[in-house]
């Protein structure tokens, strides 16, 4: 432990070497570990990936890092929201009962870039130097598609914390439901151990109780309102499109549907704030392609059955690009429970 970091009640580990120390007495002591890894500035939705994890495990390790790797020179991680103090307080006030007891978060691992990226890291991919994971073949669509060098600094982050934590499970949200999808891959495909990939966890979005609006880090950026009018319009687009879709209305027309949502809010708002839809698509989850134009829900259910359709969508409100998605069919089929 480190005198640097904040006063905390919950053990905070700063260095991989540090962290492994704690690591061996989980093993010797044959506890499970659950891993939530986030960028901080905590709010109810990775809350709700703790107290998952604090279900299902004997302990539970959190990291807080906000990695670089995945930031496009032109993206926000200098204004990214960082907020340690006031993170480590939400985790003191968590617990959750179990028969047996009460669990409350176990460790906090909060690197700095130089015990993340022992090589260095530049933004700019052209000038890396290092090892870097890469996913062929499912990080240039859908989000990808707007962030081409995305999965791979979250593939190669998560790669590590991997290979420090040795998580039993990792929870992650439905929120970046691309990136939990292809980080399942990966650790099928680079045949981790720690997690296994049926325990890599998905948990569905929490979503304001009042709009909607999925929570995330980046709300923070928004007006109030902004937030309470403006940026739920995404999540009604989406409901419109899934409306349509159950309608068995073609894809093409479920986005036109809900493109017409967006529309009709950018009139509303009438220049007052800078409204931008980048994407409103529907992708397989096993490929990540697009559906076809002309597919309906009915086709769909009949060229693959049961398998689900994910629906996902992103916008800028001005500045702050926010994403959701929402799952058409079974999402149970892709590991996520409510
Ligand atoms: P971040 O700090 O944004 O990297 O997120 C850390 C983890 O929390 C990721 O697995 C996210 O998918 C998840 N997460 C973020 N927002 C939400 C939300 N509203 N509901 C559920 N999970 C979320």
């Amino acid at each position: 432990m480190s005198s640097s970091l904040p006063a905390c009640s919950i053990p905070l580990f700063d260095t991989v070497a540090s962290y492994r120390q704690w690591r061996r007495n989980a093993y010797d002591e044959k506890k499970s570990v659950g891993f939530v890894p986030t960028m901080g500035a905590l709010h109810e939705g990775h809350l709700s990936l703790v107290r998952r994890s604090l279900a299902e495990n004997d302990l539970t390790v959190l990291s807080i890092f906000v990695n670089p790797a995945q930031f496009a020179p032109h993206e926000d991680l200098a204004t990214y929201p960082r907020t340690l103090p006031r993170d480590l307080a939400l985790l003191e006030q968590l617990s959750v009962s179990v028969s047996g007891g009460t669990r409350t978060p176990s460790a906090v691992f909060v690197p700095t870039v130089h015990e993340m990226y022992p090589s260095g890291i530049s933004q700019n991919t052209e000038e890396q130097k290092g090892t870097f994971v890469e996913v062929k073949g499912y990080g240039h669509q859908m989000e990808g598609r707007t962030r081409p060098t995305f999965f791979r600094g979250v593939a190669t982050v998560v790669t590590k914390l991997f290979n420090a934590i040795e998580p039993t499970r990792a929870y992650f949200g439905q929120k970046d439901i691309q990136q939990a999808l292809l980080l399942r891959r990966m650790t099928r495909d680079l045949l981790l151990s720690h997690p296994e990939p049926q325990d890599l966890i998905i948990v569905p979005t929490t979503r304001d109780p009042v709009t909607s609006l999925a929570l995330s880090s980046r709300n923070a950026y928004l007006t109030a309102h902004e937030r309470e009018s403006v940026a739920p319009a995404l999540y009604s687009a989406l409901q419109a499109a899934r409306v349509a879709w159950e309608g068995n209305a073609s894809k093409a027309e479920c986005i036109r549907r809900a493109e017409a949502i967006i529309e009709d809010k950018k009139r509303e708002v009438n220049g007052s704030v800078d409204l931008r839809l980048d994407y409103i698509e529907m992708n397989d989850p096993d490929s990540f392609e697009v559906v076809s134009d002309a597919m309906s829900r009915q086709q769909w259910e009949g060229h693959v059955a049961g398998r689900p359709v994910i629906l996902s969508g992103a916008m800028w409100v001005g500045k702050t690009r926010l994403i959701d998605n929402i799952i058409l069919g079974a999402a149970h089929t892709l590991g996520i429970v409510e």
